[in-house]
């Protein structure tokens, strides 16, 4: 089947030296993407600003921002009705919920700023997705959180129409941001919950692909 994973973070540039983004380093979404292509499915990944060797079998589309990162993911989909290919989505990325009102195409001057950022909110790729409600599309998600990632995972799962979403403490040590390891919970749009051991990210990401296979 086709695969697309996003993966990494976005850059929202406030000019073009100066941007709002977060320490995610693609390994997860990497390693999604590399599990997937070696059970031999067709894998695109969509990567935000990352210092990573794209997985081989894999092709990668690179992108900056989170209104880039959308725009690549839709080019992917064929929305057409006659088509039957069926699609999922893995979102993996840190998407930045925020970018700057404004873009200065030149650098600001550091006396023209006055301490003040006007922000705007981004557009958010799941839930642009799961509007257009393609039956052949399956969505899956996943959740950075600190403090109990449940019960936010099984409203997410809702609000934004994942099939699954992928939960995990980024409060906790050898979880999420940056790690080689990951500990997580999958939890299904029903509620329904399978705890992982904590596990390499490749470990965590053969385990999804097994998932998504069943979809
Ligand atoms: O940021 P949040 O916790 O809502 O992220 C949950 C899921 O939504 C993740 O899979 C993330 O990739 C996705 N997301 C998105 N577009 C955004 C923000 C998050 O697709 N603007």
């Amino acid at each position: 089947m086709k695969i697309i994973i996003t993966a990494g973070p976005t850059r929202e540039h406030i000019d073009p030296v100066r941007f709002i983004s977060n320490p995610s380093t693609g390994k997860m979404g990497f390693a999604l993407a590399s599990a997937a292509a070696r059970r031999n499915h067709e894998v695109v990944l969509v990567s935000g600003p990352v210092a990573l060797k794209t997985p081989r079998g894999v092709r990668r589309i690179d992108v900056v921002s989170a209104r880039e990162m959308l725009k690549a993911v839709e080019e992917e989909i064929s929305f057409r009705s006659s088509d039957d290919e069926k699609i999922v989505f893995i979102s993996v990325a840190a998407v930045a919920d925020w970018r700057p009102k404004t873009f200065s195409p030149v650098k600001m001057k550091k006396s023209a700023m006055t301490g003040t950022l006007e922000l705007v909110r981004n557009p958010d790729i799941l839930k642009s997705l799961n509007k257009k409600r393609l039956a052949r599309l399956k969505l899956v998600g996943f959740a950075a959180e600190t403090g109990d990632p449940v019960d936010e995972a099984v409203r997410k799962c809702r609000e934004k129409g994942l099939s699954f979403i992928v939960a995990n403490d980024v409060s906790l040590k050898g979880a999420g941001f940056g790690s080689d390891t990951n500990l997580v919970s999958i939890i299904a749009r029903d509620g329904s919950q399978e705890n992982l051991p904590m596990m390499s990210k490749l470990a965590v990401a053969k385990r999804i692909i097994l998932k998504v296979e069943r979809l």
